[in-house]
């Protein structure tokens, strides 16, 4: 079994079971759907949902969706897909917009208290009063309206009499705080837009802060995790949760009881955590939006997107990415992590699990000329070295096979321990074989190799056991399986192409050799797979039946990663 992870936040959640603040725990993810989830949200959703089942708890998956005019259904489904795939399930799937009702009443609450008033400042004269880090701010003109004109000018707002802009809703806390977030921050703007959710029900949208906090409290959640640049954003976090009170107001939950949600409102914590975030990537959502609209990767799914969907399809496992999010851990501290801890992860799940095949990417031919023209023989091989249950396969051999052409060499450079004329060499798990000649056409270019095979060196002879240099892997040519096979490498040349700098952006660091497509040959056990079956090609790396393109019988594989980091920066 895994050892128990004992990160700062599962030992606060372990003191809150153990000191009886909470009966059981209740964490959410949530995801705001305005684009698809990449590699960093993974580290979000193992913690979220990981910590709840740990513990016997549950976790919410919760569409942020506050923010109409940016959110596409498309992504909404890709969110849930992505969740299950890494291997959770949400106790309820909700949406912000759930809740509209309930944070309407919460703001009228606030107004009675006098704790929020209507400000008819425009966005930039907000700024303008706001201050700065080293500046208190100004009181807004209209802060000291009465209750009951800020009650007439609210439910107008929600109404929709006034146009887009010309008034918010403020929390009035203390336009000098040294926390800026706390400077009579606002919670409601007007904004004539439909929402998928709510239609043209609503021509005003609570602000982010104040929905996050009452939509954790509505829920129930005890451990509000999230990344650490909401630190500073805690106060009001906890003014919005305090001020409202929705535990101690029931009626406030009013709105739920017509939508069958339960009245179930808490006080909840919220703890930040530290973001992922991997050299050689880039992973905000506008520049993955941008890459996809412009064209640069073939869509939001494409093998070398840091998005669940495209490392999914490059052949990451779930079991990968959860590895990966163990070995980075949960901390408080922002760093870059190297793009290794990532790719490691990954090939230590496959070198664990995937079934090992063979595979030729760029064929040469080679014919053994003492066996007879129909010889055919199938030959034993186990799945995985390391596993026996993974049992064996049968693998087709014949006078004619297919190895890779950097296998052989004419003129062999010092140390070469592979093929060249003359030269003996191991055929993987067939014999030991000898090169006699190197057969070229008119320009000179070998087309193939003229070989012996040692009748006493097949597989459990005495005479398998005399030591040859090297060894190499190969298909048999009649048997062999033609496959498209796209040989990904890293978007990005440079381990920072995030920081603009010198007038470059992103853009100029995309690796031009990210994808090459060549036709090679894999053994027919290799070709019949289901789409995203991972496989070891022995020698060659690690590569994974395309989730979409991929056809038993007409393959196509992508590569997920090399045996070794060959990257040279
Ligand atoms: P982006 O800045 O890439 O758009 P976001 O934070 O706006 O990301 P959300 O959809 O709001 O994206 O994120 C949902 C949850 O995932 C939030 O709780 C957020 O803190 C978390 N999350 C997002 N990016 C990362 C990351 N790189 N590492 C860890 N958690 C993350
Ligand atoms: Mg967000
Ligand atoms: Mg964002």
């Amino acid at each position: 079994a895994a050892p128990a992870r004992t990160d700062f936040i599962r030992q606060i959640v372990r003191e809150d079971l153990a000191s009886g603040k909470h009966a059981a725990i209740k964490t959410r993810f949530p995801p705001e759907p305005n684009g698809y989830l990449h590699i960093g949200h993974a580290k979000a959703i193992c913690l979220d949902f990981g910590v709840a089942a740990e513990f016997g708890g549950s976790c919410n998956l919760r569409l942020d969706d506050t923010n109409p005019a940016r959110e596409d259904p498309e992504y909404v489904r890709a969110i849930q897909d992505d969740v299950r795939w890494l291997g959770f399930d949400w106790a309820n799937l909700r949406h912000a917009s759930d809740y509209f009702g309930v944070y309407y009443l919460a703001a009228l609450k606030l107004i009675r208290q006098g704790d929020a008033f209507v400000c008819d400042l425009s966005a930039e004269e907000v700024r303008d009063y706001r201050g700065s880090l080293i500046e208190p701010g100004r009181n807004s003109p209209y802060r000291e309206r009465s209750v009951e004109e800020n009650l007439d000018l609210f439910t107008r707002m929600r109404a929709g009499e006034f146009a887009d802009g010309t008034r918010t809703l403020r929390a009035k806390i203390d336009m000098a705080s040294g926390n800026i977030n706390l400077r009579d921050p606002a919670l409601y703007r007007i904004k004539h837009v439909e929402h998928q959710n709510t239609g043209g029900e609503w021509p005003i949208y609570p602000m982010y802060d104040f929905a996050h906090a009452l939509g954790d409290a509505v829920e129930g959640i005890t451990h509000s995790l999230c990344t650490l640049e909401f630190e500073d954003h805690r106060p009001l976090y906890d003014w919005c949760v305090d001020r409202v009170d929705l535990a101690g107001n029931p009626d406030l939950l009013e709105p739920l009881v017509a939508q069958d949600l339960p009245k179930e409102a808490g006080k909840p914590r919220q703890i930040e955590f530290s973001r992922l975030n991997f050299n050689y990537l880039v992973m905000s959502k506008r520049k993955l939006l941008a890459m996809v609209e412009d064209k640069l990767v073939d869509g939001w799914d494409d093998p070398r997107m840091p998005t669940l969907q495209g490392i999914r399809r490059r052949g990451y496992t779930p079991s990968a990415l959860r590895l990966m999010v163990d070995r980075v851990g949960i901390s408080k501290q922002n760093s870059l992590l190297d793009i290794s801890i990532l790719e490691g992860a990954l090939r230590d799940d496959l070198d664990a699990h995937a079934p090992r095949r063979m595979a030729v990417i760029d064929p040469l031919k080679i014919v053994l000329t003492n066996l007879p023209d129909d010889h055919e023989e199938s030959l034993t091989f186990s799945n995985h070295p390391k596993d026996p249950d993974q049992g064996e396969r049968r693998i087709p051999f014949s006078r004619e096979l297919w190895i890779e052409r950097e296998d052989f060499e004419e003129v062999p450079p010092p140390g070469f321990k592979r093929l060249t004329v003359g030269g003996d060499v191991r055929l993987r798990g067939a014999g030991i074989l000898h090169c006699d000649a190197a057969i070229k056409d008119a320009d000179g270019r070998i087309i193939e190799l003229h070989c012996t095979l040692d009748p006493e060196s097949r597989p459990g002879m005495e005479g398998a056991n005399r030591k040859v240099k090297g060894t190499i892997h190969w298909v048999s040519a009649k048997h062999a399986v033609t496959t498209e096979i796209r040989l990904y490498d890293r978007l990005f040349i440079v381990p920072n192409p995030d920081i603009d700098e010198g007038g470059k952006t992103y853009r100029d660091y995309l690796n031009p050799a990210s994808r090459k497509v060549v036709t090679g040959y894999v053994e027919p056990a290799a070709a019949d797979c289901a789409p995203e079956q991972g496989f070891q090609f022995e020698r060659l790396g690690y590569f994974v039946a395309d989730r979409y393109d991929h056809v038993a019988g007409t393959p196509v594989f992508n590569r997920s990663v090399t045996l070794r980091d060959t990257w040279a920066s």
